[in-house]
C-alpha cells in the first residue's frame, strides 16, 4: 500500500508529549487496562461529528467507555442479511461479549447530518437522494420520523427537534435486535437517551414517561 504517508509533524510532537507525560505519570495503569482487558460500564453511540466529544462531558477515563460514532448517531434496524453492519457490530459486541450496563445514545445540535436528512426530506439534496451516496442512505434511518416536526415553521427549532428524534428512532431500532429486547426485559441492560447543545454545554435526557427530553 504506497500512499500511506509519514504522520503530520503536528500529531508526532502531540504524541510524544502525552508518551512522556500522561502516560509516563500513569504506567501502571495503561499496564493494568492492557492485562486485565476491558471491562467499560457502559456502551456510548455518539456522531463523528468533532464538536461532541463525550469523555469530556464525563470526564471519562480510557476503558470507562465503549464508543461507536457514526453520522448522526443513528442505528439501523435489526438486519441478519449477511452484509456488513458495522454499527449492530459494535452493539453486538457491547451488549453479548462485554455485557455493558447502559448503553446510551448521544445526539447533538448543529448535526449536520440530521440537516442533510431535513434537506433531502424537503427535496433540497438531490445529492442525498442518489443511490450511491452513502449518507443519503445511511440518513434514510431517520426519514420516517420527519413526519413528526415537518409542521414546525422555525428551522432553527425544526432541526433542534429532529436531532432529539434521532436519538429516538435509535432507541426504538435498538429494541429490534433480539439480544437487547432480552437484556432490557431481564434488567442486565438500560438504554439511555440523550442530546447535547453544543454552544450552551447543554445536555438533555429523554423522559420516555413524557416523551421529552428533561435538562439533567
Ligand atoms: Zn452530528
Amino acid at each position: 500500500m504506497q500512499y500511506a504517508k509519514p504522520l503530520p509533524s503536528y500529531l508526532v510532537t502531540r504524541y510524544h508529549g502525552w508518551k512522556a507525560t500522561a502516560y509516563q505519570e500513569n504506567q501502571g495503569w495503561y499496564r493494568r487496562l492492557a492485562s486485565e482487558g476491558q471491562r467499560p460500564r457502559a456502551m456510548v453511540i455518539s456522531c463523528c461529528d468533532s464538536r461532541v466529544h463525550v469523555t469530556s462531558i464525563f470526564g471519562a477515563d480510557q476503558g470507562e467507555f465503549f464508543i461507536h460514532r457514526n453520522i448522526a448517531n443513528l442505528v439501523p434496524p435489526y438486519a441478519p442479511d449477511g452484509d456488513h453492519h458495522g454499527t449492530s457490530a459494535t452493539i453486538e459486541y457491547a451488549v453479548t461479549v462485554l455485557k455493558v450496563a447502559h448503553l446510551i445514545v448521544l445526539g447533538h445540535s448543529q448535526c449536520g447530518g440530521v440537516q442533510g436528512c431535513i434537506d433531502m426530506c424537503k427535496g433540497h439534496a438531490p445529492g442525498l437522494e442518489a443511490k450511491e451516496s452513502f449518507v443519503g442512505r445511511w440518513m434514510d434511518i431517520l426519514k420516517p420520523k420527519f413526519t413528526l416536526v415537518e409542521d414546525i415553521d422555525d428551522a432553527e427549532n425544526q432541526a433542534r427537534q429532529f436531532e432529539r428524534q434521532a436519538v429516538v428512532a435509535s432507541l426504538e431500532n435498538l429494541m429490534t435486535f433480539p439480544f437487547i429486547e432480552k437484556a432490557v426485559a431481564d434488567g442486565s441492560l438500560s438504554l439511555h437517551g440523550l442530546w447535547t447543545d453544543i454552544g450552551e454545554g447543554g445536555l438533555e435526557c429523554y423522559d420516555p414517561k413524557t416523551s421529552t427530553f428533561q435538562q439533567v
